[in-house]
């Protein structure tokens, strides 16, 4: 086993952190006040190959692995919650499976403006009617006369109200009007019947724009199917299970972020005439955030690391490490699951440390705080990590 940076590793955090702490904490505050992330930001980002990061090199992508990845994504998430979830939507969300699942000619239409930083791009699937239950969604691709007619809405969806392409999930129908499974579809949205909602106003992460995207009758055809027909469904998965090990990478970064911040201000603050750090019990605090960071950080990064390691061997989504069969999926609902459960009581506790100032605008926790709820709902809820890690065991009884 060895858990030492490499120097090549070093020198990338080095850079990548200087870079977050120079162009985007500055902004961090503007860029929630104004309710989106410039569009400079997601070009210096693009620009430093933040958003190639998994990108075969061959559509001008780095290809670092998922480790690296991770590790840039905490640091990302320890500057500025906002920007991680937006660029993640365009970059992770939608550039990702492009780059996994899309023909050649797909590739080549939307990769390059979307990791250059130009156009922005999203996922659909949540609807209205049904979130977790994905299966349950009932936008529609019906199959008339050579093309599909595609209708329905979708909602809470990442840069929706600034996306200029999109991939969409609808349950496919045949010409004789036979659910034939699900589909996802890659459009631009400027497509004739497609439109986006407003920002929607919410609790936290107010610069990461979310909305909904209606479909009226928009005319798709065989080349923006995304994959194959009635593969979506496992797209979807496949892209959610991505964006569950990216949480984790979030929750870590927001709980260094938290440590950083209680620190500062408990070693500032006095009451009873010494620094409140001396008080037994702000210490434990720190203490309590402390030991839950680095619980989370082990099991991120290994699993982040099995990831890589295991890429080309894993059977059905197992893989047999030290003599042991993981399930993947399983392992990544289980990093999500602790990750974002820590982050969101490690976020409470430096509310705690900062008394009132925890609860003013002015300090940096109370965003913090009012962020990480994002972590437990969104890829999947707590309790959706619970039933996969649950029936991954059951499995195996
Ligand atoms: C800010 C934000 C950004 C988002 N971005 C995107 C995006 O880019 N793309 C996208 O497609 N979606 C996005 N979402 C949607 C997100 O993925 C869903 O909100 C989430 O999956 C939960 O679905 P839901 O809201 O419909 O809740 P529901 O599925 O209705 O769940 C409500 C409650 O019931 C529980 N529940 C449901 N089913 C079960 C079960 N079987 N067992 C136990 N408990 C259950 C849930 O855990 C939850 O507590 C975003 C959401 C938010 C808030």
């Amino acid at each position: 086993m060895n858990f030492e940076y490499t120097d090549e590793d070093k020198e990338f955090m080095q850079s990548f952190r200087n870079f977050c702490k120079k162009e985007i904490e500055p902004v961090a505050d503007e860029i929630e006040e104004a309710g989106r992330v410039p569009a400079e930001i997601f070009k210096k980002l693009a620009d430093l190959g933040y958003s190639g990061l998994l990108i075969p090199a061959e559509y001008g992508g780095l290809d670092l692995g998922y480790l690296r990845a991770t590790l840039a994504q905490e640091i990302l998430s320890e500057f500025c919650g906002s920007t991680f979830f937006s660029v993640g939507a365009s970059f992770g969300l939608f550039a990702l499976p492009v780059a996994e699942f899309g023909t050649e000619a797909q590739k080549r239409k939307y990769l390059p403006p979307v990791l250059s930083g130009e156009k922005v791009g999203c996922l659909g699937v949540t609807e209205p009617g049904a979130g977790s239950d994905v299966a349950g969604i009932t936008s529609t691709a019906r199959f008339v006369e050579g093309k599909y007619i595609l209708s329905g809405q979708k909602t809470y969806i990442t840069n929706a109200p600034i996306a200029d392409f999109m991939i969409v999930l609808c349950k496919t129908i045949s010409e004789e009007g036979k659910a034939t499974g699900q589909t996802s579809f890659l459009l631009e949205t400027d497509r004739k019947g497609v439109s986006l909602g407003k920002p929607m106003k919410k609790m936290g992460l107010r610069g990461s724009p979310t909305g909904e995207i209606f479909l009226e009758n928009v005319e798709a055809n065989e080349e923006d199917i995304l994959g194959r027909k009635g593969r979506g469904f496992l797209i979807t998965m496949e892209a959610f299970n991505r964006e569950r090990l990216a949480l984790g990478a979030y929750s870590l970064g927001v709980m260094n972020a938290c440590i950083r911040e209680s620190k500062k201000f408990a070693g500032t603050r006095k009451a009873f005439g010494k620094l409140i750090s001396k008080h037994q019990a702000v210490a434990h605090m720190i203490s309590d955030m402390i030991i839950k960071t680095e619980a989370v950080r082990l099991l991120l990064y290994e699993t982040a690391w099995m990831m890589d390691h295991y890429k080309d061997k894993q059977k059905k989504g197992m893989v047999l490490h030290n003599d042991l069969e993981v399930d993947m999926g399983a392992r990544v609902a289980e990093v999500k699951l602790m990750a974002s459960t820590y982050a969101r009581e490690v976020c409470n506790l430096a509310v705690q440390i900062h008394g009132g100032a925890g609860y003013m605008d002015e300090y940096k926790v109370s965003r913090y705080y009012r962020d990480i709820k994002l972590a437990e709902i969104g890829g999947g809820t707590s309790e959706i990590q619970k039933q996969i890690i649950s029936h991954s065991e059951s499995r195996r009884l």
